[in-house]
């Protein structure tokens, strides 16, 4: 009998020969629960080490989890992963989206889809009633994402829900994105991968067959709950833009948190939320003085075309700083530099980039790759805009919280729900341009949920290194088992209500009313630390070399924070001793703090504190003993 929670099944297709093998969710939810965790343990399982990204054998995994389905708690969203080549090197990475595509594709029956192999000609999947089928796809190679889904839902159907890819993706463009339904975008490399397999879409009927919950009483309970402290409704989205946006509440999500969509010139709606909401905006301003959300168009460009925003944003600010330095011109790029912040300068430099053509050729291997080919000063400033060796733009940066240093470290990618995990704290604090720091959210709570979620009061005094090493591992262990159930990042934790501290059990009690498994607040960070360890064992199979390779970016530990730096936080402000104010302008990453930091994350993780390797006693704690014994036959074990 299907487990409570799950469709039951995880489909694979090869698409070189178009055999669909399907096996029980029930194999992998025991230990892993969804999403992130049983799309890395299905990597682990069907990608060997050695191979390459754009190889047959790589898989493109794509799960959702047990909340799926379950409306009322931001938990429709689902993940892909596979080996991708945005980094510095071909990587394990992965991603996270919204909206329809992964709760179809557990109404048909699959938690989990792997494609492998390469199919010979373009090519779509078509997934209805739990049957496949595959269709020629090369009428729609060539085609924007938006264009792929019009034509797509003409033939099937406005039910219908369509993964697909841009031409960036066809073309292999390292940070090529997936990308679904109305604006639902995934990074890390992972559009790439599907384009290099000919898959152009994934389309998926909405079909009836529904999930059961084990304690349906309770969940109704717990919705209501949940809705009730839903908070700060009284101030407005800071992704608004006045007379143009509107909120929008993802399918199944039944909470909300201000995401924004709005219309251009026809009904194709399309988002305005957090990093895509502010993406170019800086430099239409500059340019044109304007701020009525002209900007957007840099987003809908990327979405079209299917690239990463996070990977053009960075790459927008080095290049102005190289013009503006007199480091680069338009006879020498092919771009009108003068005019960063047009519709000119972002339609030309998305249009080279994605058909390689020029300059663009060297911009398609992405910023720093690029910056390396220009050489000089222009490949010196380079770090000042991007947070990761994989070119993504810079946000929550560690000299501000330094907490936030182990989270870039360890991760193949920029870790958003971490850094969120840190940075939503501090920024609350900070009052959101509500306030003076602290006005809106004083100290003494600050330390009341730091305690809780953070493990400790101290860890709210930015000033030392005291109790950050276990803050980092606090907010990795509760994310991972968040990105596997899959609950979404903008809603979870919430760590802050009207009357204090948030709930920290409150996804263990959904956990528990959606599959019956009673589990409580550790056992769910257990599994959620195990899942962080099975992705440590991917890394470091493929190569990651342990405690050398959890590095930064080395701008962090030479280069000052200077003021306006970050544009959330232009004077750096975080809670220092006693919880008074105090600037991180002018600091750097001590070299040796850092270091430090990594012996009592790694004497936390159970890992070995010279290698960064995991030790065989904590992977068999974390119930991981076949993982230990592959880990041990390649001497990545301690
Ligand atoms: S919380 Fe926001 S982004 Fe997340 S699922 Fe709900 S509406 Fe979508």
């Amino acid at each position: 009998m299907t487990e409570f929670g799950y469709a039951g099944n995880i489909l694979k297709i090869d698409l070189s020969n178009q055999d669909i093998i399907k096996s029980p969710t029930s194999d992998y939810s025991q230990r892993f629960i969804g999403g992130h965790g049983i799309a890395a343990k299905l990597y682990w399982d069907m990608v060997p080490p050695q191979t390459r990204a754009y190889d047959a054998e790589n898989s493109l995994i794509c799960a959702s989890g047990p909340v799926s389905g379950f409306p009322g708690f931001a938990g429709f969203r689902w993940k892909v992963c596979g080996k991708s080549i945005e980094g510095d090197r071909e990587s394990f990475n992965y991603c996270n989206l919204g909206e329809r595509w992964g709760a179809f594709l557990k109404f048909n029956g699959y938690d989990a889809l792997a494609v492998r192999g390469k199919a010979e000609k373009p090519t779509s999947v078509v997934i209805n009633n739990g049957n496949i089928e595959f269709k020629d796809a090369s009428s729609l190679w060539g085609k924007t994402t938006f264009e792929v889904i019009d034509t797509l839902k003409e033939e099937y159907g406005k039910n219908v829900s369509i993964l697909t890819i841009g031409p960036a993706a066809e073309r292999l463009i390292p940070y090529a994105t997936v990308f679904t339904d109305e604006g639902a975008s995934g990074s890390g490399g992972l559009g790439a991968v599907m384009g290099s397999k000919n898959l152009k879409a994934i389309i998926v009927s909405s079909n009836k067959h529904r999930p059961r919950a084990a304690h349906p009483d309770k969940l109704k309970e717990l919705a209501e709950k949940i809705r009730s402290i839903r908070p700060h409704t009284d101030i407005p989205s800071p992704w608004t833009i006045p007379g143009l946006t509107r909120e929008h509440v993802c399918y199944g999500c039944g909470i909300g948190c201000g995401r924004q969509i709005y219309n251009v010139d026809t009904d194709r709606r399309y988002k305005s939320l957090c990093q895509a909401s502010k993406f170019y905006a800086a430099s239409v301003l500059k340019y044109s003085g304007k701020s009525d959300g002209s900007h957007l168009l840099a987003t809908r460009l990327c979405d079209g075309y299917g690239i990463d925003t996070s990977i053009i944003h960075g790459m927008v600010e080095w290049i102005d700083a190289c013009h503006e330095a007199g480091l680069m011109t338009e006879a020498q790029t092919g771009l009108p530099v003068n005019k960063v912040g047009s519709p000119e300068f972002i339609n030309t430099l998305m249009s080279m980039i994605v058909n390689r053509e020029g300059f663009g050729e060297v911009l398609a291997r992405g910023t720093i790759a690029a910056a390396k080919e220009v050489g000089g000063e222009a490949e010196k400033i380079v770090h000042r805009y991007l947070s990761t060796r994989g070119s993504e733009t810079k946000d929550y940066d560690p000299r501000i919280m330094i907490a936030t240093s182990l989270l870039f470290a360890t991760e193949p990618r920029r870790p958003i729900q971490q850094l969120h995990g840190i940075a939503s704290l501090e920024l609350t604090w900070l009052g959101m341009g509500n306030g003076k720091p602290g006005d809106f959210f004083p100290i003494e709570r600050f330390r009341e949920v730091a305690k809780k979620f953070w493990g400790s009061a101290i860890s709210a005094d930015f000033s030392t290194l005291e109790g950050k090493a276990l803050a980092a591992k606090m907010v990795q262990d509760r994310a991972y088992a968040k990105e596997s159930l899959v609950l979404c990042d903008l809603r979870w934790p919430t760590m802050i209500t009207p009357d204090g501290p948030g709930d920290s059990t409150m996804e263990n009690q959904i956990y528990s009313a959606v599959t019956g498994k009673e589990t409580d607040e550790a056992e769910l960070n257990k599994i959620g630390e195990r899942i962080f360890n099975l992705q440590r064992a991917i890394l470091l199979r493929q190569g990651w070399d342990g405690r050398r390779d959890d590095r930064l970016l080395d701008y962090y530990h030479t280069d000052p924070l200077e003021k306006a730096e970050v544009f959330w936080n232009a004077d750096g402000l975080v809670p220092g001793k006693n919880g008074k104010a105090m600037s991180r302008v002018g600091k750097v990453i001590d070299r040796d703090d850092f270091e430090k930091l990594k012996d009592e994350y790694y004497e936390l993780r159970g890992w070995d504190a010279g290698t960064g390797l995991p030790t065989e006693s904590k992977l068999a704690e974390l119930g991981l003993e076949d993982i230990a014994l592959d880990l041990k036959g390649r001497g990545l074990l301690k």
